[in-house]
């Protein structure tokens, strides 16, 4: 063994390391007790919990590829066609911000509009008026004010996190690359909390066959990736786009394409491809959802009672194959999507005028077609069109996260039910626990776990408020009781920093 001053393959081949391997590969590290890796929306609920618990901002270091930990959400809502004007999927009290939920967002917005219409609208949904939910920008605007209160800049670190190695002596090292240099950075860390959130983009099979055999990445596009040059062409001639997707980015999409025929006059005709087609009311008795025209409806990405109700309680119960079940259950079809006003009004004048028609069924293949048109083919019939958007997936699997790979190959973690991270009740992973120190996990990556509704705002709070609560146990903060919690509430109206 000699000294490289840097990772060497021995080394990295070793799923334990020790001070002394350090030394001897003369790899300087720094010393900070609790690490967050990711530095989106689950690291920044999860720091401002500890802040609030009493943790001083020295001993946090957030390690994160982007600046600010609204920015990977606001891409993906921007391309997903929910610009800050738009209105986003949760509801009032989903506060990332916040970790008390009130004053709600329609309270913030009711004030600073100066109009009750917001705070009617929360008392007469969903049966007069469609589900209150804020818009995007207030809740950027919201995460940037509590940033500031809490000092998440200083805790910061811009690098691309490599993997997190059990310590001999227990805790972790993690291991960074950061921007523009130096080459690696390693800390030391007793406890370390991974959020890194989708590990990539998940193309429909037939899709991703197209686009590399064809190399066209132009005509077939993903919802979550840029694709502006679609609604961009269609203002220049009429054309077909196919629509494939059920939930709500498939709804943004519509109403997108269907804003710029109204406002421009378009001669746009789209078709809507559905894999599951719901023709009315679905699902098991007790949990029966509307449905109707393709779609499957419900207001939230979950039932309510996945947050704090009997569904949350009985999840927590229940292990493998019967978690499994419970999840299926719940995801009735699969994609859902919130009955709004404005969407049905939309369709069912795209019905009436024959510009949008909906086909059920999977694509055989999609191949080039003249003039530049794609032909989808489904159940013997071709449809010609011009572009096809991809509605349908974010999510890939967890080992493409270089992370949650290492982590998997490592550190001991193992997967869920579902394929996923396998995390405890209070979202530390199991089997990584080395000494006194402690792994967390939360976001989408630990979905199939005892806590449903993980990859929401709340359920990202509620990972927080677990792990918090653990920590505290373990003695690294305070307990958030209720002198500490009201007091921390002025604070946070008053907007003083901790
Ligand atoms: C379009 C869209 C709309 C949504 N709308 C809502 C909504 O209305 N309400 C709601 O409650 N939830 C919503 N969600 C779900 C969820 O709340 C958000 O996606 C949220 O941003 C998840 O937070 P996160 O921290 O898990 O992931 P992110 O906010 O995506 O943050 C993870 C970060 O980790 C970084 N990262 C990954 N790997 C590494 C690495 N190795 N090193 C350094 N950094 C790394 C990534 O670059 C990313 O920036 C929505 C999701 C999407 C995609």
């Amino acid at each position: 063994m000699g000294a490289t001053g840097d990772l060497t393959p021995e080394l990295l081949a070793r799923s334990v390391w020790s001070d002394e391997d350090m030394a001897a590969y003369e790899i300087p590290f720094k010393d900070v007790p609790f690490i967050t890796i990711g530095g989106g929306i689950g690291s920044f609920v999860t720091v401002d919990y500890l802040r609030i618990a009493g943790v001083p901002a020295s001993d946090i270091a957030v390690l994160s590829n982007i600046g600010h930990p609204w920015q990977t959400y606001e891409y993906l809502t921007r391309v997903s066609q929910i610009p800050r004007a738009e209105r986003i999927r949760s509801d009032s009290s989903s506060r990332p911000d916040n970790i008390w939920g009130f004053p709600s967002y329609a309270l913030t917005e009711a004030w600073r509009d100066k109009s009750v219409k917001h705070l009617l609208n929360v008392l007469t949904e969903p049966v007069f008026a469609d589900f209150w939910t804020p818009r995007a920008g207030t809740v950027f605007e919201g995460l940037e004010r509590e940033a500031a209160r809490i000092g998440y800049q200083d805790m910061l670190v811009k690098c691309a996190v490599r993997m997190v190695r059990r310590r001999e002596a227990g805790g972790y090292f993690v291991v960074g690359s950061p921007e523009g240099g130096p080459k690696r950075v390693v800390y030391r860390a007793r406890y370390v909390h991974i959020a890194v959130g989708y590990p990539g983009l998940r193309f429909l099979p037939d899709l991703q066959h197209f686009r590399e055999r064809y190399g066209d990445y132009e005509h077939v596009v993903n919802a979550y990736e840029p694709h502006e040059h679609v609604y961009e062409f269609l203002k220049t001639r009429p054309g077909t786009v196919i629509v494939r997707g059920s939930g709500i980015v498939a709804s943004r999409v519509l109403q997108r394409l269907i804003d710029d025929r109204e406002a421009h006059g378009l001669g746009t005709r789209i078709v809507h491809i559905f894999r599951t087609y719901v023709d009315g009311p679905h699902g098991p008795v007790f949990m029966r959802r509307r449905g109707g025209h393709g779609w499957a409806y419900q207001g939230f990405n979950y039932p309510k009672s996945v947050w704090g109700g009997q569904l949350k309680a009985q999840m927590r119960r229940l292990e493998g194959a019967e978690r499994a079940a419970l999840y299926k259950k719940m995801g009735g079809s699969g994609a859902n999507t919130p009955w709004r006003r404005k969407w049905q009004r939309q369709l069912a004048a795209g019905r009436a005028g024959g510009w949008y028609e909906t086909r059920k069924g999977t694509v055989d293949s999609v191949v080039p077609g003249a003039h530049g048109q794609l032909v989808s083919t489904v159940g013997g019939e071709e449809i010609r069109s011009n572009y096809i958007i991809d509605c349908t997936g974010l999510e890939a699997d967890i080992a493409e996260s270089r992370v949650l790979a290492d982590l998997l190959e490592h550190g001991g973690a193992g997967r869920n039910p579902l394929g996923r991270l396998d995390v405890e009740r209070h979202f530390e992973v199991r089997g990584t626990a080395s000494g006194k120190g402690a792994v967390y996990a939360s976001g989408t990556a630990t979905l199939g776990g005892y806590f449903p509704g993980v990859d929401t705002f709340l359920g990202l709070q509620i990972a927080a408020q677990e792990i918090a609560d653990d920590l505290a146990r373990r003695g690294f903060c305070r307990r958030i009781g209720p002198v500490r919690s009201t007091a921390q509430w002025v604070r946070w109206l008053l907007n003083r920093p901790i």
